[in-house]
């Protein structure tokens, strides 16, 4: 019999819990995620994995109860110390390496932030990356802020209605009830900061997330002493039309600029993720013109201090404000700004004298920052090419935009039972083995697993053997197919008692499973692959080699033509020789990702090229032996080497669409059934595919350690951050 806990012990813990509920920290360590599953298990799948709605729905009774059971307060102490130890290290990567940024940090400013699926306040694969970034800038110990916006209404949620199309709906987020804390003064009273937008002056609070040791603020509109529209301003991610949108910009880059100087944060280096923020470099402009500068000696020390990063070739996706719109949104602004009007137009164009080109955040971007860089090799290619207009007395191949490769947070996508298995493999290892390790990473199995002498050691079979990684490949895919089939059965409104049989008997554990999930743009070319109807029905017929496919994503709500896409799909799923071969999860977001790009053997992934910058959910798949089976597009042209997963099609495209999608679609379906559909049967006595597992080792070995973003930011540390 263990002593009860003193009532002292116990108000410890319940406050550290409430401390770790409110870091973002948990997002990335299993052991602190069980803790709030075990305290509501069936709470903690409804309410999106949400440890403060937890402790909200737990109440301190019942958690003192918890707490007096053996083993709990064990359980709760081991993760509160870890969490301890982790904000507390300073031996860390970023202090020996960039230590001045800890008194002059780097300010990211993003438009969205993709922490987490409690936190729905991100569209997509931009999003994602900045919130990768952040938790690596944490785990690296930089001296870093985050600037986004706080979306209320966040991104909608998707559902799909009688006839196969996507409507939209918005679960309002309680700030109280997600990991948010409001910003407030030495009195205690709410920081308020305002920006002028049109004729008003529109104030803004802020609400602070912790992100193991770094804060990102997120600024918001909806205060009671603004207008109605001012106060919905921040309501949707990318919602309402182009004067939402400048207004937000508006909000984001120069209100932005406004709370830093509030928290007396200086800034080395403000760092845009995308045009969105890009009105922060009028702020910083105008800051030094009120200080006494000339117009050129405060463009020139502007952009000294700034850096961008573009993300797609896609116009679209390049924000352009009317000469009129931009009037009207900066009347008053323009008041306390000793430029012209017109001086500030032609920073946001190629041609400054004509006035018939529209305002480009991008061109803004990259005329007023010392370095800009694409996100893959590629990227960097497309876009020298497609800005280099800018700079008429260059070279295409001298125009100064780099690359950095994006990668994702390896902890943070890393499944629990994936994790959980690599753990054990570290503290299992032959004693020699694990002594290297331990010479190595001390007791710091998470720096191992971001380590890549770690996975060099999967082309091993000493070390892991075909028999526990097939073992390990069986586990994950059989619980993403009973996680399909409980989103399934939910999806499907009209089932009667008898139909929860028959959908526990959708998919196939055993069958090949091919993942496709983004976002439904058409240059993603969702339904590509059913252009060989015929020839995809004879493959998934064929019982000895069966193939199955599950899909996901969302449109954007006024892409009609992705919403197309997605109709055809389900139409396909339900209503072709295809069906109880192919599904279609809803409501694809962060949480549907983890479970797909773990679950699926095969990550399908069909861009028209060269449009996808980089693609960051193959990257998701690796460390879970999820193979990759991509056009030579993005971060896969680098990764591919011709042994660690599939390609499609070559390195170059041809110029006429129509012709790209046929020897596309007819090179993913050679590829899928002359060499993948083979070597995943071609089985051994032992049931093994040994040629399969070893494309798997080659995969993990090769492509986890190096599309990270813990090896991203210490690119840009030293590349971008560290100098000038
Ligand atoms: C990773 C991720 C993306 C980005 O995927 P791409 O491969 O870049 O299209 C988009 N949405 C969610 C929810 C993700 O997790």
């Amino acid at each position: 019999m263990t002593k009860p806990l003193t009532s002292g012990e116990l108000n410890d813990l319940v406050a550290g819990l409430h401390k770790l509920s409110r870091n973002l920290w948990w997002c990335w360590d299993q052991e602190a995620q069980d803790l709030f599953y075990k305290l509501t298990p069936r709470g903690w799948q409804n309410m999106f994995h949400n440890p403060v709605a937890v402790l909200r729905e737990v109440s301190d009774y019942e958690l003192r109860v918890h707490l007096q059971e053996p083993g709990f307060a064990e359980k709760v102490r081991a993760v509160l110390l870890n969490f301890e130890k982790y904000l507390a290290n300073r031996d860390t990567w970023a202090r020996k390496n960039a230590p001045h940024l800890h008194r002059n940090p780097v300010a990211y400013f993003s438009a969205e932030f993709g922490f987490h699926e409690s936190l729905p306040i991100s569209a997509g694969g931009l999003g994602v990356l900045a919130g990768d970034h952040a938790k690596s800038a944490s785990d690296l110990d930089l001296g870093f802020v985050g600037i986004g916006l706080f979306y209320r209404e966040g991104y909608f949620q998707q559902a799909i209605d009688s006839n196969n199309w996507q409507t939209e709906f918005y679960n309002p987020v309680d700030p109280h009830n997600v990991p948010l804390e409001p910003l407030t003064k030495a009195n205690g009273e709410r920081l308020v900061c305002s920006v002028e937008i049109g004729l008003t002056v529109v104030e803004f609070q802020v609400w602070r997330v912790n992100v193991g040791r770094v804060p990102v603020y997120l600024l918001d509109t909806n205060l009671p002493q603004n207008e109605q529209h001012y106060r919905d301003l921040t309501s949707r991610v990318y919602g309402g039309d182009s004067t939402t949108r400048i207004m937000q910009e508006i909000l984001l880059g120069i209100g932005g600029v406004r709370l830093l100087r509030a928290l007396q944060i200086s800034p080395s280096t403000f760092h845009m993720n995308e045009g969105h923020a890009a009105f922060l470099t009028l702020e910083l402009m105008r800051e030094k013109m009120a200080a006494g500068r000339t117009e050129s000696e405060a463009r020139e020390q502007t952009k000294r201090e700034c850096l961008f990063t573009t993300h797609t070739p896609v116009e679209a996706g390049h924000d352009r404000f009317s000469s009129e719109l931009m009037n009207y949104a900066f009347q008053r602004y323009l008041t306390q700004f000793k430029v012209t009007f017109n001086d500030i137009l032609g920073l946001g164009r190629v041609h400054p004298e004509n006035a018939q080109e529209p305002f480009c955040m991008t061109v803004l971007a990259l005329k007023l920052s010392r370095a800009a860089n694409g996100v893959s090799e590629l990227h960097g290619q497309v876009s020298r090419q497609m800005w280099s207009a800018l700079y008429p007395n260059v070279p295409v191949e001298s125009v100064p935009i780099g690359h950095i490769t994006n990668g994702i947070h390896l902890l943070g996508w890393m499944k629990g039972s994936v994790r959980q298995f690599w753990r054990n493999k570290i503290s299992n290892a032959s004693n020699g083995e694990s002594k290297v390790f331990r010479e190595q990473f001390g007791e710091d199995w998470a720096a191992a697993l971001n380590h890549s002498d770690f996975w060099k050691k999967m082309t091993d079979p000493a070390f892991v053997s075909d028999e526990e990684l097939w073992a390990l490949r069986y586990k994950v895919r059989r619980e993403l197919i009973e996680f399909a089939r409980r989103r399934l059965l939910i999806q499907n409104q009209r089932v009667s008692p008898g139909d929860y049989i028959r959908f526990d008997q959708l998919l196939n554990p055993d069958a090949l499973t091919i993942g496709f999930a983004r976002r439904f743009a058409t240059y993603k070319r969702a339904p590509l692959i059913f252009q060989q109807f015929d020839n995809i029905v004879k493959l998934v017929r064929d019982t000895r080699r069966p193939v199955q496919f599950i899909f996901a994503g969302k449109a954007h709500p006024r892409d009609n033509d992705g919403k197309r896409f997605i109709q055809q799909i389900i139409h396909l799923s339900k209503h072709s020789e295809l069906a109880g071969y192919l599904v279609f999860l809803e409501n694809y977001d962060v949480h549907v990702a983890r479970q797909m790009v773990a679950g699926c053997d095969i990550w399908l992934n069909n861009p028209r090229r060269p449009l996808e910058a980089s693609g960051t959910s193959g990257m998701k798949a690796s460390c879970h032996g999820c193979l990759g089976f991509s056009i030579l597009d993005g971060w896969w042209r680098e990764g591919y080497d011709g042994t660690n997963g599939f390609g499609i099609s070559g390195d170059s495209q041809p110029d006429n669409v129509e012709e790209q999608d046929r020897v596309d679609s007819a090179n993913l379906y050679k590829t899928l059934t002359e060499q993948i559909v083979p070597m995943f049967f071609n089985r051994d006595d032992q049931g093994l595919p040994r040629e399969w597992l070893k494309r798997v080792r080659l995969s993990m070995a090769t492509l986890v350690p190096q599309f990270t973003t813990d090896r991203m930011v210490k690119e840009y540390t030293q590349k971008y951050y560290t100098t000038r």
